[in-house]
This record gives structure tokens, sequence and C-alpha cells, in this order.
């Protein structure tokens, strides 16, 4: 391991790769194709919606983002408080001046006002990142072959 020679410089490529990890859920959130229980469902890595946060039946975009009790917190920053500083942002309710159960998550996706909120919501939780949940999920799932039902 060169992990304490490289240290300033390990360093700084996690903080890159941070970012390009949290760019690269942004995008995979925004077209749908993220480590959501839905997607997941859809192409077979799991048997169920169910939140592996919360428990509730069906992890959808709009639960992880507006709903899911994991992350109320984030969400609050997300929705209603925004962000202070010199990298702030107002709360996407604020930017958008509806309340969030009338706002489409494909419409804050596209919204370019609402990115910095976005992105840092995606900072703070583990929303679209690769979970030992999903893992565990993935292997179970290799011992039955689906049924391909309804
Ligand atoms: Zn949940």
């Amino acid at each position: 391991m060169f992990l304490t020679e490289t240290r300033v410089v390990a360093d700084d490529s996690e903080v890159m790769e941070a970012k390009n990890t949290i760019a690269a859920r942004f995008y995979q959130l925004k077209s749908r194709h993220a480590l959501i229980a839905k997607y997941l469902l859809r192409i077979g890595k799991r048997r169920d919606m169910k939140c592996w946060w919360c428990g509730h039946e069906y992890q959808t975009r709009d639960h992880v983002f507006k709903w899911c009790k994991r992350w109320k917190r984030e969400q609050k920053r997300l929705w209603v408080d925004g962000q202070e500083g010199e990298d702030g942002y107002e709360g996407v309710e604020k930017v958008l001046k509806k309340p969030k159960i009338s706002l489409p998550m494909s419409l804050i996706f596209a919204e370019e006002k609402c990115s910095q909120a976005l992105m840092d919501f995606l900072f703070h939780t583990d929303v679209g990142r690769i979970s030992r949940v999903v893992e565990e999920a993935e292997n179970s799932n290799h011992e039955e072959s689906s049924d391909g039902g309804v």
C-alpha cells in the first residue's frame, strides 16, 4: 500500500472522485437508470420495490427525494431551507414557487436552477449509490431464476 506516501494527492483525487460519482448518480437518476428499487425490479435485480431504508412498499424516485423517512433532514434542505453561504442555493419549493407534492421529479431534474440542490442532496445521502442491501439482493437472486411474472 502506498497510502501514506501519497496522502495529499490521494485526498485530492478522492474529492474529485466523489464529485464525479455524484454527477454520475445525478445523471442516472435523471435518466431513471439509478439504483432505485423500482428500476432494479425492472432489470431483475430485485424481487420487489420495497424501500431498503424505511420499509415503504414502493421505493421510487419520488419516494426517496420527497417522502423517505431515512432522509427527512436532507429533504427539508432540498425542498424548503436551501443552503446559505458562498455556494448556497434556495430550496426547490422557493425556486419553483410550488409545494413538492405538485412538483414531479422529472421537472426538478430538468430545471437547471435546481441542480445544485439535487447534487447537495446526493452528496449528503446514499440515494442512487450502491448499497450493501442491493448487493445482498443481487447475490440471493443468483440462486433463483426470475419467473417473469406480469
Ligand atoms: Zn424509504
